[in-house]
């Protein structure tokens, strides 16, 4: 196998376990379902290719989630599991084709529409309701009884006494979507990027109150576990679930053969956007239940069904303007103006158009169709422009030559394709600034956003980052939609945010080419801004993570008399300058049993929790990975593991168990 090869494998599943923590643990995925199918394709292919290089705990291999600690933990009875692809009519017939050959000819279909929610548990007791969970790891989910007793579709109590566990899809409906993200939009918080994670960021609320206020919904798809029902197939079942009084979706078709699957499916292209809660595509599941047996189950999903998944979505609309936009360091960006579209989940107005090149490229004009879609990083995006439908009055677009907002000359610096503004007393960049000063990765002021800061500024209660340190209750009642009670809140968020560790100030301060990392790097090493502020350049680029373009940018930056006075108005004003996180470790000085050593963490730990023990480790010099390998030098193995216990074994890496780990810990 080729170095290439294993490279590629590695960076695939390094960044599908990012990308599955960020969608699955956090709700707030950083890239399109497209991309993340399209990586897991990628990654199943290669791995098919080099068999030898297995990796049991591969996303390949697992199901996406895993249950959040601050919930009951829920072992399921049978596992709940995730759908094997489609993404053409090709996969689809590979799909018959396999069912066919474990079957035979007969097999008839079931379609359903893909709802794109939360796959939930629900047990009932006797025709009670006893216990909701999610899916988790397939295995072990977390329990949101309380927060599914809100959705009122969900029956408390059945029709009949029985027992039994059903799985379906709690969703959020598009209307109360946009109107949660209205809401979260005037409050300055996050929206959601698509109902999907909305609806799963509410049933993880720990209190069931917001979840209620969520105006969830659910359609439940097929019975789990534990009743003897007498149905014989999928479609019988799903009707006794109707009877049982689920609510199951009526949108679904059994089908005789593949070719009326594929035409089901295909309808459904033009049909998803008349819905009113989104879909990401069709189930396809094997009807007759003695064949779904006959079947069985790889580790992840079953053999009997698959989920075809839509395209990502294109949509056309037209390009009212181009606005410019001047960013934090003088950059000046054009924004597609757009006639307002439905794109995946969200209403699309807005989409940046990034540089005057790419407006050439693309050959944009004024008035043009466009077909747009959300992009990589769910942001929208112009893909290209319809020739074909140009009346003539289209106009062209050009790049001003001066700063739309301080109107001084504007410059291309060399090698660079923006333009910038570089007056650096204008004010939309002294504006953007301190929008980034407040932003989450920075000082994270909650209530202070986009819209106050631009409000104080106007009002010209702020100039600089200090002002807003020196904000009164008063001022901020006078401002527009701002309540005593909001007030207050903002009030508390800022002193509170005056005891941040140094790296979020030093971010905040918008120091070119310091991101959020590098600041925390910084902040580790030289632990107090006036250590940091009298490093030389040799100091500086003597550290790993610092390059000279940055070395040289931190130390001009602490030169200037304007940011020397600014950080002593910070001081003065009650701002913490110290580092406050654990320290940087410099490995051959620690005397520990750790120090220097790649140790793994597997099964359930019950003295410490994971992080805690990371963060333990880490301290005495450790490094945590995630999986087993020829390097890897002691595995902790908690209650329960599994696979990894396996592969250390075959390795023989040293294994310990939790209390020997806490002990060398404290010891
Ligand atoms: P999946 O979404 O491909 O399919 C399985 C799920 O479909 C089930 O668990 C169930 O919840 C749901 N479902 C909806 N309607 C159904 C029905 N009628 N019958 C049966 N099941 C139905 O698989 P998954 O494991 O839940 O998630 C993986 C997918 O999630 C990926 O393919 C990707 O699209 C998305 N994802 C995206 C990111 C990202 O960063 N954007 C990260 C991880 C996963």
């Amino acid at each position: 196998m080729s170095d290439q090869a294993k490279a590629r494998i590695d960076e695939l599943r390094a960044l599908l376990h990012k990308w599955n923590h960020e969608y699955h643990v956090l709700d707030k995925p950083s890239v399109s379902d497209f991309e993340y199918d399209q990586a897991m394709q990628e990654l199943i292919q290669l791995e098919k290719q080099n068999p030898d290089y297995l990796a049991e705990d591969s996303p390949s291999h697992r199901v996406g989630g895993v249950a959040l600690d601050v919930f009951e933990k829920v072992e399921h009875d049978t596992p709940m599991l995730s759908l094997g692809n489609a993404f053409n009519e090709e996969d689809l017939r590979d799909f018959d084709r396999r069912v066919r050959q474990g079957v035979g000819e007969q097999v008839a279909y079931i379609c359903e529409l893909k709802i794109d929610g939360l796959a939930v548990s629900l047990k009932y007791e006797d025709g009670l309701f006893v216990r909701g969970a999610t899916r988790g790891d397939g295995t072990i989910g977390e329990d949101i009884t309380q927060n599914l007793k809100t959705i009122r579709s969900i029956p408390l109590r059945l029709t009949k006494p029985v027992s039994l566990e059903v799985r379906g899809e709690a969703y959020m409906p598009k209307r109360s979507f946009e109107a949660l993200n209205e809401v979260r939009y005037q409050a300055e918080e996050e929206p959601f990027a698509n109902p999907r994670n909305a609806a799963a960021g509410s049933l993880r609320q720990l209190d069931p109150k917001l979840a209620a206020k969520r105006n969830l919904d659910i359609f439940v798809y097929g019975i789990g576990n534990g009743l003897n029902t007498g149905v014989i197939s999928h479609s019988e079942g799903l009707n006794l679930l109707d009877e049982l009084g689920f609510k199951t979706n009526n949108e679904r078709k059994r089908c005789n053969g593949i070719d009326e699957v594929i035409e089901f499916v295909n309808g459904w292209h033009e049909k998803r956007p008349t819905l009113g809660y989104e879909i990401d595509g069709i189930v396809i599941k094997v009807d007759s239940l003695e064949q779904q047996d006959e079947l069985g189950f790889t580790a992840k999903s079953p053999r009997w069904a698959i989920a075809y998944k839509f395209p990502a979505e294109e949509v056309v609309t037209r390009l009212i303007d181009i606005d410019l936009n001047v960013g934090r360091t003088g950059v000046i960006t054009p924004t597609a103006i757009l006639e307002p579209v439905r794109v995946a989940g969200t209403v699309v107005k807005r989409a940046s158009l990034h540089n005057e090149d790419l407006i050439r490229e693309k050959d944009i004009k004024l008035g043009d169709y466009v077909v747009v879609k959300k992009a990589g990083d769910i942001i929208p995006e112009v893909v290209n422009v319809l020739l074909e439908r140009r009346t003539g009055d289209e106009k062209e677009f050009a790049m001003p030559s001066h700063c739309p907002e301080c109107d001084s000359e504007l410059v291309r610096i060399e090698g660079e394709v923006a333009l910038r503004c570089i007056n650096p007393m204008c004010p939309a960049q002294i504006r953007e600034g301190l929008i980034h000063f407040v932003s989450r990765d920075a000082m994270n002021i909650e209530g202070l956003g986009e819209r106050v800061i631009s409000q104080l500024f106007k009002e010209k209660l702020i100039h600089d980052v200090a002002d807003i340190y020196r904000l009164t209750k008063e001022q901020l009642v006078e401002l527009e939609r701002m309540g005593e009670k909001s007030a207050t809140n903002l009030i508390q968020a800022i002193q509170a945010s005056k005891t941040n560790s140094l790296e979020k100030l030093l971010f905040g301060l918008g120091i070119r080419h310091v991101g959020a990392k590098a600041a925390k790097t910084l902040a580790q090493q030289f632990e107090t801004i006036d250590s940091l502020k009298q490093a030389s350049v040799e100091e500086l680029t003597a550290i790993n993570e610092i390059g000279d373009k940055m070395a040289d940018s931190v130390y001009t930056y602490f030169r200037s008399e304007e940011v020397q006075k600014l950080i002593n108005e910070l001081k003065e004003l009650g701002v913490n300058t110290t580092y406050q996180g654990p320290k940087k470790v410099n490995v051959e000085e620690i005397d520990s049993y750790f120090a220097g050593k790649t140790i793994v963490l597997t099964g359930k730990l019950e003295i410490l929790t994971r992080n805690e023990a990371k963060e333990k480790i880490e301290l005495l010099g450790g490094k945590v990975s995630g999986s087993v390998s020829k390097n890897t030098d002691l595995l902790i193995a908690g209650e329960a593991a599994g696979s990894k216990l396996d592969q250390a074994k075959k390795h023989g890496v040293e294994i310990w168990d939790e209390e020997k780990l806490v002990l060398e810990l404290n010891g």
